[in-house]
């Protein structure tokens, strides 16, 4: 289980993440939403329907992952199912990101997977980004098909929508946020080029793992 942090902590968190994607362009007006776990039923997340300028910590809505139901009276964001279904089903992700993204919606509407062609996108984000089925939002098929699609993986692309970046804390799934971005971008452009060349998929994975077990060690030093 990733580590807990106070409701404050979160709220807080949650808005400067908003911010910071804002900043990075990776959202814009309201599309997209940002999630941290509390604890072993609740999590925190951004309201439905406002833009990441006007949001303040308190307008950051704890529900419950387990049955879907919220504390208060603003609503949650409407695509928060897919995060309950993350923090239901992976207990190393602390944090989840849903963006619309430019350079992986590009891929997501051409629902080419992303193969293994950058270092830093190996390591983070695992040996290949998938794409998640289509599905129209808020249905059980869409928490289903992302779930699969992020088996193994801090990352992954949805088709004809945006993107989902998953890591222990709300930084990691910044950081895979930015590097997805990245990686989607020399896909598309390394086409021009005549296509990107891929890093061997058994060492991709291994580099994934190296990472993953080094990045263990030093969360745990840290503690
Ligand atoms: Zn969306």
């Amino acid at each position: 289980m990733a580590a807990t942090i106070t409701e404050q902590e979160a709220r807080i968190q949650v808005r400067d993440a908003g911010l910071r994607l804002l900043r990075e362009g990776l959202v814009a007006r309201t599309w997209g939403n940002v999630s941290v776990r509390l604890d072993d039923h609740r999590y925190i997340i951004t309201p439905s329907g406002r833009t990441y300028e006007e949001l303040q910590p308190e307008d950051m809505v704890i529900a419950d992952y387990q049955t879907g139901k919220y504390e208060g009276s603003i609503k949650p964001s409407t695509e928060r199912k897919v995060h309950e279904a993350l923090y239901r089903t992976r207990k190393d992700v602390g944090a989840v990101i849903h963006t619309h993204q430019t350079n992986a919606s590009v891929v997501a509407a051409a629902r080419r997977e992303v193969p293994p062609i950058l270092d830093d996108q190996v390591q983070l984000l695992g040996p290949t980004v998938r794409v998640a089925d289509y599905a129209l939002p808020s249905t059980r098929k869409m928490e289903r098909v992302c779930v699969k699609a992020l088996k193994g993986r801090n990352a992954a692309l949805m088709a004809n929508h945006g993107a989902l970046c998953v890591g222990p804390t709300l930084e990691d799934a910044f950081v895979a946020c930015v590097v997805l971005e990245k990686a989607c971008k020399a896909f598309i452009e390394a086409e021009f080029l005549g296509g990107a060349k891929s890093i061997n998929i058994f060492e991709a994975h291994l580099m994934h793992q190296f990472y993953l077990r080094k990045y263990s060690k030093e969360a745990q030093k840290n503690r």
